[in-house]
């Protein structure tokens, strides 16, 4: 228990201590809490006195007194001890006291006063103990409310009186504070001196510190927080507040929000939990991590992603994680000439986003898979190659007949951050066939009162093989416009029968397989003015039979003349000499086109050196980069390369080297090659760029044919072109024919695999050695009559008696045309070559491959005709095929069929089919006696009712590869024919 005093004490004690806390004021000085003598001094000694005693609340107490009422003219001073002001700037002084009502002191009217000053003095130190009144200022009369009450029972009362005055601004370190009485009786219960403070405090996040108030009753002290930890200010809105002259603190402005991965607790920012974020400070809340995010830290401002999950840069990290689209769906295309369309569905997986769109990967392939580049700039992407929002586009542009690959992605925002492999969805394409582009460079080449001669370049984009050209005029002035054509083979032409001083207009068209390209720009053209006299016309040879007959009379005889000659004097040969070869077919040859160019055989050459220079260019080495070996030569290494010349293009070759280490002998022929190329132009004859001759090693320097020779291209695609691209390639080789009969040159070694393919499927002649066709053809063997022959491709007359003209090359035209409709198979298979040389003179042929029109087959018969003369020429044999091009119905064949009777080959390989006695036996010879429960499980039990299998049902016993399905069916064809044949059955062929 504590006595009631103790409870009182400790009640004011707590509500001084709120006061502070609250009121926050800071004590300077306070006579109560002093116990002991305050010693202040008195002027004079006998007016104020020191006295103690007890409060109101009866504590003891240390006071001061006076009361000197009795007496006039009193001027009594007392002055507190120096007190050194601090930070204080406003300074309350609270004065407790008590005075006694005059009117209750009986005698001192006159004398007694009601009254008291107060002063101040301010300094920097304190200064000795005299007063000087006049150094004090002073700051007011203090008059009691109240002095002495009349208590209820009559007993006299005191009232203690409290007042409060304020001193400032104060500018020294420190003051003194004076009580002048001037007749009064007081008793100074207290005297508190103090100033008010605006305590530390968090407001908003932000701490602010202890301010002291200003020096005015109205002024505001303007304060910066200080953001919490963990906090940061709010942009453009930092903390403030005011403190106020009563230490209250006011006008809150701004404030401090938590850091990105911080929320508030209280007056803290706490960090987040684990599988919580908050990414910006102006979230108010942590928030859980989205789907496919984690993290597994306090304080994150954002979540990672689960593996295989990304976020794209724009993306906020309240979304969630995502992942690349799956491929597209359903991708399918439409070829119009040169243009592939492709369509395809969504992606089955959006990846989560919705941002998909679409790209296009083009890739040419050169018919290698692996040897595809993409298409580059050339080719044209509608509505555009990447960013694609609707799932099609249209490739424009592109090469006929080439193949490409087309690869079509989904892609979202995060596609290119993932490093997982890349889905997309392919296409293989083969375009087909287009006419070419236009004719756009014309040159006047010569103009004439009636003839103008024009030169053009061929297309940008031939397309294919151009066949010739169409040169459409018309009078300019003429107002009906009425058109003439003339056509051309070639990239010039003379029109002739034109009206002197007369303005024609020209353009000019390309024709290839696919049709003709469009008319180029018009050129104008006036022919010179009739120059009076001259009325003579110059005819094209062309337009005028008369002159034809005797220009090629003249030449005619020039050039037999030439030959003979040459004949004679020349007996210096590259390998064989084509001076074997009858007159009587030179003449034809070169009778037949005289407007052709005539092929020189470089052995009528005294110097072969000469004829080199005379035919192929002299190229600086310093041209020519070699970059890989791409096969074996006679002579040396093929190698491929870039060939650049001054001013013109670089350009991919094939280079032929001679070996070091030569004889004489070797140059010549490995030379001789150059010297017969040389003097070929035509686009299906493999072109020389030129030869290096004056340094080592020596080389011919060939345009490079990306797909290499023919057999092995075909055998490495079986099955993978149309009929139309094989009619397309076989046009090809049969022009180029046409062309070097044309100029009379034999080249008695015309194999598949001497027709080299360039990356668009052009199919060009090479191998022109003179001595190859012995030394170098492995297909070569020595015949009976004494020379090395290919005999498989080499006709009857030529093998019997080296009878080598255009027609055995018709003959060998015929092989090819096999070779490349049954995908370089062996011509006679594995017959051997003397069973084929008598299968032949007794009237067999090969048969129709698998799969070849009749049409076809009729025209490889027709090649084979044992009369020569019966035999087509290459430039009938051209047209024949550029028929079937224009109408390709005619190439329609019902699959696995011949419809046409053939004079059967006996397959000298496989012994007589009656000679099998089941179909185990007839696999086993034909080496697919795997598929001997296949035919089993089927129910083709005997050779009768194998004979009548079509392709369908060899493929329905489930045999997939295109080459066993081919050689079984070619079995059956024979096997069929042989039956026909020898016992007059029934079966249909
Ligand atoms: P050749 O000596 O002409 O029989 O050439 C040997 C091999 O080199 C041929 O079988 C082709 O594979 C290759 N080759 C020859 N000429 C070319 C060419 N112009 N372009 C590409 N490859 C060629």
């Amino acid at each position: 228990f504590i006595s009631i005093a103790d409870f009182r004490k400790w009640v004011i004690d707590l509500i001084t201590w709120f006061t502070l806390l609250f009121l926050v004021i800071v004590i300077l000085l306070d006579s109560k809490a002093q116990q002991t003598e305050m010693e202040w001094i008195s002027s004079p000694p006998s007016g104020w006195e020191e006295i103690s005693g007890l409060d109101e609340n009866y504590t003891p107490i240390r006071t001061y007194q006076v009361c000197q009422v009795m007496e006039p003219n009193q001027n009594n001073w007392l002055r507190t001890n120096w007190i050194e002001k601090g930070d204080a700037q406003r300074i309350f002084v609270e004065l407790k006291f008590t005075l006694r009502d005059c009117n209750s002191l009986p005698g001192v009217v006159g004398t007694c006063k009601e009254t008291f000053n107060l002063y101040y003095q301010e300094t920097d130190s304190e200064v000795g103990r005299n007063i000087r009144e006049n150094q004090y200022v002073k700051i007011d009369t203090i008059a009691a409310d109240e002095s002495f009450t009349q208590g209820d029972l009559g007993e006299r009362k005191m009232k203690l009186n409290t007042e409060v005055r304020i001193i400032g601004p104060l500018s020294r370190r420190g003051f003194y504070l004076a009580f002048q009485d001037v007749g009064a009786c007081i008793a100074l219960v207290s005297v508190k001196v103090y100033y008010k403070k605006c305590w530390s405090i968090i407001e908003n996040l932000a701490t602010f510190p202890d301010t002291v108030t200003g020096s005015e009753f109205s002024s505001l002290v303007e304060v910066e927080g200080m953001c919490v930890s963990d906090a940061e200010e709010e942009a453009d809105n930092s903390p403030k507040m005011h403190c106020s002259a009563e230490g209250e603190w006011l006008v809150p402005i701004g404030k401090c929000i938590c850091k990105a991965g911080f929320h508030q607790k209280g007056d803290a920012c706490e960090p987040c939990g684990r599988g919580f974020y908050k990414s910006s400070s102006q979230d108010l809340q942590c928030s859980r991590c989205p789907a496919h995010s984690y993290n597994d830290r306090e304080g994150s401002w954002r979540c990672d992603c689960e593996d295989g999950y990304y976020r794209a840069l724009s993306d906020p990290p309240s979304v969630a994680c995502t992942r690349p689209p799956s491929a597209p769906q359903n991708l399918v295309y439409n070829i119009n000439q040169t243009t592939v369309s492709l369509e395809w569905s969504p992606p089955a997986d959006t990846g989560g986003r919705n941002d998909v769109t679409y790209r296009i990967m083009c890739r040419r392939c050169s018919w290698e898979p692996e040897e595809c580049v993409p298409c580059g700039g050339n080719v044209g992407y509608s509505p555009q190659q990447a960013g694609l929002v609707d799932t099609y586009v249209s490739v424009v542009d592109l090469l006929a007949h080439a193949n490409y690959t087309f690869e079509v992605e989904a892609v979202n925002g995060v596609s290119d951050l993932s490093r997982t492999q890349r889905l997309f969805a392919a296409v293989s394409v083969a375009t087909s066939q287009a006419a070419p582009s236009q004719v756009s460079e014309v040159i006047k080449e010569r103009v004439q009162q009636r003839s103008i001669q024009l030169s053009w370049q061929e297309p940008e984009l031939p397309n294919g093989v151009i066949t010739e050209y169409e040169i459409k005029y018309y009078e300019k002035e003429q107002k009906d416009r009425i058109y003439s054509t003339v056509k051309s083979r070639s990239t010039s032409a003379t029109v002739n029968n034109l009206k002197p001083s007369t303005a024609y207009v020209f353009q000019i068209r390309a024709f290839t397989a696919a049709g003709y390209g469009t008319f180029g720009p018009r050129v104008e053209v006036t022919t010179k003015e009739e120059a009076s006299g001259t009325t003579a016309t110059i005819v094209s040879s062309e337009q005028n039979p008369v002159i034809i007959i005797a220009v090629v009379a003249v030449a005619g005889t020039i050039i037999l003349v030439f030959m003979v000659f040459g004949f004679i004097i020349g007996r210096r040969h590259c390998g064989y000499s084509k001076a074997d070869q009858e007159g009587d077919e030179e003449l034809y040859f070169q009778f037949k086109f005289p407007g052709t160019k005539t092929y020189i055989d470089p052995e009528t050459y005294e110097d072969p050196n000469r004829a080199v220079h005379q035919f192929a260019k002299e190229l600086d080495a310093s041209c020519i980069k070699i970059e890989r070996v791409i096969g074996a030569g006679e002579f040396g290494e093929v190698c491929s390369g870039r060939l650049k010349l001054p001013g013109k293009r670089d350009t991919s070759v094939a280079i032929k080297t001679l070996k070091v280490g030569y004889s004489e002998k070797q140059r010549r022929d490995f030379l001789c090659e150059a010297s017969i190329m040389g003097q070929f132009d035509h686009p299906n004859v493999v072109h020389l760029e030129g030869v290096v001759t004056r340094g080592k090693p020596v080389m011919i320097v060939i345009e490079y044919m990306e797909n290499g020779s023919l057999d092995a291209f075909l055998r490495k695609h079986d099955g993978q072109f149309t009929v139309i691209q094989l009619v397309g390639m076989l046009r090809g080789i049969a022009a180029g024919m046409r062309y070097l009969s044309d100029m009379g040159y034999v080249h008695r070694d015309l194999a598949a695999r001497n027709i080299l393919v360039n990356s668009n499927l052009v199919c060009k002649v090479s191998d022109f050695g003179l001595s190859r066709v012995i030394d170098d053809d492995p297909e070569a063997v020595y015949t009976t009559t004494g020379g090395k022959i290919p005999v498989r491709w080499t006709a009857m007359e030529a093998i019997q008696y080296r009878k080598f003209t255009s027609a055995s090359d018709v003959w060998s035209y015929g092989i090819v045309m096999w070779e490349v409709m049954s995908y370089g198979e062996r011509p006679y298979w594995d017959m051997s070559n003397q069973d084929v040389i008598k299968a032949i003179e007794e009237g067999y042929r090969l048969p129709a491959p698998m799969d070849c029109p009749p049409g076809l087959h009729q025209l490889m018969l027709d090649c084979w005709q044992k009369e020569r003369a019966d035999r087509p020429k290459f430039d009938q044999i051209v047209g024949i095929l550029d028929k079937m091009i224009r109408n390709p119905n005619t190439l329609k064949t019902p699959v696995g069929t011949c419809t046409r009777p053939i004079s059967p080959l006996l397959d000298q390989s496989t012994p007589d089919f009656a000679a099998f006695r089941s179909v185990g036996e007839w696999l086993d010879a034909i080496k697919m006696e795997r598929y001997r429960d296949n035919f089993t499980a089927a129910g083709y039990s005997s050779l009768e009712s194998v004979a009548r299998m079509s392709i369908e049902d060899v493929m329905s016993l489930g045999i997939t590869l295109v080459g066993h399905q081919k050689k079984i069916m070619s079995s059956i064809q024979t096997m069929r024919a042989q039956m026909l044949h020898l016992h007059g059955t029934g079966i249909q062929v």
